[in-house]
């Protein structure tokens, strides 16, 4: 789960990490407001999901609290990449020397935690890997030691830090943003630029977090963040009750329950020569309204020709299925042809339960799948 700017910095700022103050804003006024408030220059950011908001416009400065409120109108509502900015955030505009990058990250080759840091911040990380690979350096935190002092400080010398005092705040820097990381159970965490003032001192000026999807529970607090704007309404809903969805641009929805299943599902039909739409894993045990909202989802995808349905009925009841089913069809208005084949647990009552509906029957995966791929051909 992608964190905005100003909530990711609030959660740095518990660690101790120098980020800027402010707050954000909705209209205008708001931010006029805040930047009263600030009583300096500012800097005006839009909070979307993207990177690279100041080459696309998103970041402005401002000298007066007039001239703040004039640029939040320009960009509140501006489109970015796709995504139209709702909220500003208004901080104090921080006058530096250099930018520097810091991040943390889970590097799936090594199966460590990486950080990572660069003199050449300010950029995208990833511009800066493909151009002069060179500048970036990496240090995989031990793994149950966690980061440690003498690794944090090595960074620190790598991208040529070479004031001790200096040296010192940024590795301080590291070892909070690795604890944010670790403790948050963060995919990312992230300082681009973080920033060396006239002074010698470091300033966090951008923050990034991205949370593990699956970690969320143990975080109520942080799962309330969430901000759905940028997520496709069938996933949000998908999300919502309980299902994994992911939508592909073929036009056979696919209901499976199991992720294995579904994966195979759409490999099978693929060999018969069609698209799936979408993965769909209903998961172990659905019950009728997790298959109910399952269907409508497939259906709101209107590129779906032919829907198949492949259950293995373990836990997941196939009589229940088959009733989740007939209910979702009673409610949704369709005259997309569906295939399906439900094996396992009560499968003699669930086929019984279909037989008086129009769902196309199949015996077995191949039999759907080669169905369905006919059915989406008309
Ligand atoms: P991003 O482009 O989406 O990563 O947004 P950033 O927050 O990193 O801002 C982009 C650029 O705007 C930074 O690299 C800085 O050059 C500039 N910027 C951001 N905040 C400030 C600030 O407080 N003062 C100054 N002078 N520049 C800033
Ligand atoms: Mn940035």
């Amino acid at each position: 789960m992608k964190l905005h700017e100003y909530q990711a910095r609030d959660i740095l700022a518990r660690y101790k990490i120098p980020v800027t103050g402010g707050g954000v804003a909705s209209t205008p006024t708001e931010a006029r407001r805040l930047a009263e408030q600030i009583g300096a220059k500012v800097v005006v950011k839009a909070q979307v999901f993207v990177g690279g908001r100041g080459k696309a416009g998103g970041v402005k400065l401002a000298n007066t609290p007039e001239q703040t409120e004039q640029i939040a109108g320009q960009i509140l509502g501006m489109d970015i990449k796709g995504l139209t900015v709702e909220k500003v955030l208004v901080a104090e505009a921080i006058t530096y020397e250099r930018e520097i990058y810091l991040g943390v990250v889970m590097d799936r080759g090594s199966k460590r935690i990486t950080l990572m840091a660069s003199s050449e911040g300010g950029v995208e990380i990833e511009e800066v890997a493909k151009t002069n690979p060179d500048a970036i350096v990496r240090i995989a935190a031990h793994p149950t030691l966690g980061l440690l002092d003498y690794q944090a400080r090595e960074l620190a010398f790598g991208i040529g830090l070479k004031d001790g005092k200096q040296a010192r705040q940024f590795a301080s820097i590291a070892m909070a943003l690795y604890r944010a990381y670790i403790e948050n159970d963060a995919d990312l965490a992230e300082i681009n630029p973080l920033v060396v003032r006239a002074d010698g001192s470091l300033q966090a000026l951008d923050s990034k977090m991205v949370l593990d999807e699956s970690a969320l529970y143990r975080h109520p607090d942080l799962a309330a963040m969430r901000d759905s704007s940028d997520e496709p309404e069938a996933e949000q809903q998908a999300r919502e009750a309980g299902i994994t969805f992911i939508k592909l641009d073929g036009n056979i929805g696919c209901m499976v329950n199991g992720a294995g299943l579904a994966m195979a599902t759409m490999d099978v039909v693929k060999l018969y020569g069609g698209e799936p739409a979408n993965f769909l894993d209903i998961g172990g045990g659905a019950g009728k309204d997790k298959v109910k909202a399952a269907l409508q989802i497939i259906l709101s995808d209107t590129n779906v020709k032919a829907v198949m349905f492949n259950i293995f009925g373990g836990i997941t009841r196939v009589d229940e299925v088959a009733r989740g089913i007939i209910a979702a069809l009673e409610e949704v208005q369709t005259d997309v042809p569906m295939v399906a084949r439900l094996v396992g647990t009560n499968e003699e009552e669930g086929r019984k339960l279909l037989a008086q509906s129009s769902l196309i029957p199949a015996a077995t995966l191949a039999e759907a799948a080669e169905k369905a791929v006919a059915a989406s051909k008309g």
